[in-house]
């Protein structure tokens, strides 16, 4: 199982740092983990030809967590390698509507050759999705956007959890609990709290809670002293750092890359 971060900014524009992604592998299976605009790109650059994803989690669909979506379907309709076979995507109640209007406007040019069979998960519980035999995805509604989830992946025993946009969450805490990775947003800082986003006091709580084996941080906006934001986090004694485009974690644990 490996994570690699292929997006670790926000919609605002930064040289190094993308608007936010994920790569997911496992046993030879690849699927992207949001995916704002440039993700297909850095997705090539972490080594996996983007036309060949197995799929697609949407963790809520604000334009820095899918903006690459129509570009992406559209390039897996170019060869080779030629693609003939569904682009699956799971998000929360309310995306295969989103879909449907995006697909009201491109049409036929956004079907990557098998269609795009959309499996929507409650924004109410819990819920759980096989992404392939031995693949699971668990989500938790978060607090954010109305259609925003926590998003957890397990496979051979390990367990990597994607926060999302949320502001603080018991539903993110119960998720990362055990995990050996969460990637956690730490939007806003805490002397100006953004809305539906967390602080870095507020993400030192939820890893006070959770305890994950390891915690990176992303999407700081430009206000955030990504420095301080790690120290306070550290404070708990998890260990973490601030995530980079195109940061890999193997799992289980060898050493942590960066490309
Ligand atoms: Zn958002
Ligand atoms: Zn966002």
């Amino acid at each position: 199982m490996r994570l690699t971060v292929l997006g670790s900014g926000t919609t605002v524009p930064d040289p190094d740092r993308g608007p936010c992604g994920l790569l997911l592998q496992v046993d030879g299976h690849a699927w992207l983990i949001d995916g704002g605009s440039g993700t297909v790109q850095r997705c090539a650059r972490a080594g996996v030809d983007p036309r060949t994803l197995d799929g697609g989690v949407y963790s809520h669909h604000h334009p820095d967590h899918c903006a690459d979506l129509v570009p992406l379907l559209f390039a897996m309709r170019v060869g080779p390698p030629q693609r003939s076979r569904p682009y699956p995507i799971w998000a929360g109640q309310g995306f295969a509507q989103y879909f449907e209007r995006l697909r009201a406007a491109h049409g036929t040019w956004i079907d990557p050759g098998g269609g795009v069979p959309i499996t929507e998960l409650s924004l109410d519980e819990e819920a759980s999705a096989a992404l392939a035999p031995g693949v699971t995805l668990r989500t938790r509604p978060a607090n954010h956007s109305a259609s925003a989830l926590h998003l957890r992946f397990e496979a051979h025993g390990r367990a990597v959890v994607f926060s999302g946009d949320t502001g603080p969450s018991d539903g993110l805490v119960q998720l990362a609990r055990g995990a050996d990775l969460l990637v956690c947003e730490c939007a806003g800082p805490d002397d100006a709290p953004l809305e539906g986003h967390l602080t870095p006091s507020q993400v030192a709580a939820i890893a006070a809670a959770a305890r994950p084996e390891e915690l990176w941080l992303t999407h700081f906006y430009p206000m955030v002293d990504p420095q301080r934001a790690v120290a306070t986090v550290a404070e708990t004694g998890v260990p973490v750092r601030r995530a980079r485009d195109l940061d890999s974690l193997e799992l289980p644990r060898l050493t942590p890359t960066r490309s």
